[in-house]
């Protein structure tokens, strides 16, 4: 199938649904994401800072940039001037940074935390207590160029499906917890990032606002 086909059959499920999709188009070439974009596609996430820079210096200025990967402090100030929504932010340093590029930049840039949610040994993402502390921590609520929107977490790599869809319900309880607990009045902590190519439909089950989706549209990449 093309992208165009693969992309539309993807938006024929999810757009109803209120779903936002994040087209995550990491190791593919520039001219993918421009057939993308010409079928309609505006959102796209990276998960490496040097070849987002590449592509959004390329690439129509009208794409809406995510960044779903881990991201270095250091690397904060290249993607501070023009990046929509960064899904990725692991700690309370991190947010420091991303703060301060804001401020230089004259923006306030959005941000999701990492939870970690998957019974594997990855080294992102805070635990919920960690999320909690760092809600808590004054030097968090003095940042004014950073807005918390919500929390992104990626699920366990498995066939276990019952697996999956506790760990994605834990992380929607999770969020509702944060919701009446830090972010009761604000109408923009509202996004729970969750579903990937092979596990999308049990997010949505579980109340995903958006899907981080890069094979089912672009194919199969060299990286897996
Ligand atoms: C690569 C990646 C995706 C997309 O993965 P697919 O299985 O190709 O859909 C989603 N989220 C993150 C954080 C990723 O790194």
């Amino acid at each position: 199938m093309s992208i165009a086909a693969n992309l539309s059959a993807i938006k024929g499920e999810v757009e109803r649904l209120n779903v936002k999709l994040i087209a995550i188009s990491k190791t593919k070439p520039a001219s993918d994401i421009l057939t993308a974009y010409e079928a309609g596609q505006r959102v796209f996430g990276e998960n490496n800072v040097q070849e987002l820079i590449e592509k959004y210096e390329e690439l129509p200025k009208d794409i809406e940039w995510h960044l779903v990967g881990h991201l270095q402090s250091n690397k904060v100030k290249y993607i501070a001037p023009f990046i929509s929504l960064i899904h990725s932010v692991d700690s309370l340093k991190l947010l420091v940074e991303i703060n301060k590029q804001a401020l230089k930049n004259n923006r306030v840039i959005d941000c999701l935390l990492q939870v970690y949610i998957a019974d594997e040994d990855t080294k992102y993402g805070l635990d919920f207590a960690e999320a909690i502390e760092l809600l808590r921590d004054p030097e968090f609520q003095e940042l004014k160029n950073i807005r918390i929107v919500g929390v992104m977490g990626i699920a366990t790599n498995t066939d276990n499906q019952k697996m999956i869809e506790d760990e994605f319900y834990e992380l929607n309880t999770f969020f509702h917890g944060l919701k009446q607990s830090f972010f009761r009045k604000d109408e923009a902590f509202k996004e729970i990032s969750m579903g990937m190519s092979g596990d999308y439909k049990l997010a949505i089950d579980q109340g995903s606002t958006m899907i981080r989706v890069g094979s089912t549209i672009f194919g199969t990449r060299s990286d897996k």
